[in-house]
């Protein structure tokens, strides 16, 4: 897979998915956008993605629950338009639904969902007058199985497959795809919290007798953003070992 001549931007790729999603990229020449919530980290990041790969990487500090449209200003005068999103940061604020507060529910679905929103709707004006580009979601298994204490975690990512599905219809005609990664238990910062008990109970779920790595979401969405994948839109990839 060769994506030179392309520029992707991942959300959230300072870290653990993200990151491995924007270093695949760049291993195979797209030019890079880093961002996240500090802009230091990210051109941080940034810098290592392009000694190490010799691409060009840019890192900006783009808070979803923040202002999103003067970041997007300056990425556009860096780079030009964006030819392929990934939609992947995301936070979890979990507590039992009795328990939950406001700011738990209102947080989770500013960043997971609204967030996702706002960037995506500056980023497809452009691929609509290219006719061209590549949105890729990550959603998650929760959103499909759900689990005791991420009613809001959850609902945010169920939510994300029918934002992927109808922005897909939206979209088709300008040769605009947008189809949706849901991982399992995938070995990050996000999930290293997590106590041994709760880490055993699920790796027993798993058929595959593994956690899943950030490279197995990354290798999914190589797929979808690469011509291979060129015929499928509006759709939902597992990477869960079998777990559902
Ligand atoms: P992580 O916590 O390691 O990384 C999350 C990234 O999102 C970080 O780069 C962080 O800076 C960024 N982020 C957080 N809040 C932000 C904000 N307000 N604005 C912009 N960026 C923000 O998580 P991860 O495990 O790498 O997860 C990445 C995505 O994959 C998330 O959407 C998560 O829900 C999803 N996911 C993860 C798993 C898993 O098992 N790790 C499973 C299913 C889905």
């Amino acid at each position: 897979m060769d994506f030179s001549g392309k520029v992707a931007l991942v959300t959230g790729s300072t870290r653990g998915i993200g990151k491995a999603i924007a270093v695949a990229f760049a291993e195979r020449g797209a030019t890079v956008v880093v961002t996240g919530r500090d802009r230091g980290t990210a051109e941080i990041i940034a810098n290592n993605i392009r000694n190490e790969f010799e691409v060009e990487a840019y890192g900006f500090g783009l808070d979803l629950s923040g202002d999103i449209e003067s970041v997007w200003k300056e990425i556009k005068q860096a780079v030009g338009t964006v030819d392929i999103l990934v939609n992947n940061a995301g936070i979890t604020k979990d507590n039992l639904f009795i328990r939950m507060k406001d700011e738990e529910w209102q947080q989770v679905i500013d960043v997971n969902l609204t967030g996702t929103y706002k960037i995506t709707k500056l980023v497809v004006k452009d691929m609509i007058k290219k006719r061209y580009g590549r949105i890729i979601n990550i959603s998650s298994i929760i959103g499909f199985i759900g689990n005791i204490g991420q009613v809001n975690y959850a609902t945010t990512k169920a939510g994300l497959i029918g934002f992927t599905k109808s922005l897909a219809k939206e979209v088709a005609s300008r040769n605009i795809t947008v189809n949706a990664v849901a991982p399992g238990f995938i070995e990050t910062e996000m999930t290293e919290v997590l106590p041994a008990e709760i880490k055993e109970s699920y790796l027993k779920q798993i058929p595959l007798g593994r956690f899943g790595k950030p490279q197995d979401v990354a290798n999914v969405v190589l797929f979808l953003a690469s011509d291979l994948s060129s015929y499928i839109t509006g759709e939902t990839i597992h990477v869960n070992g079998g777990m559902y």
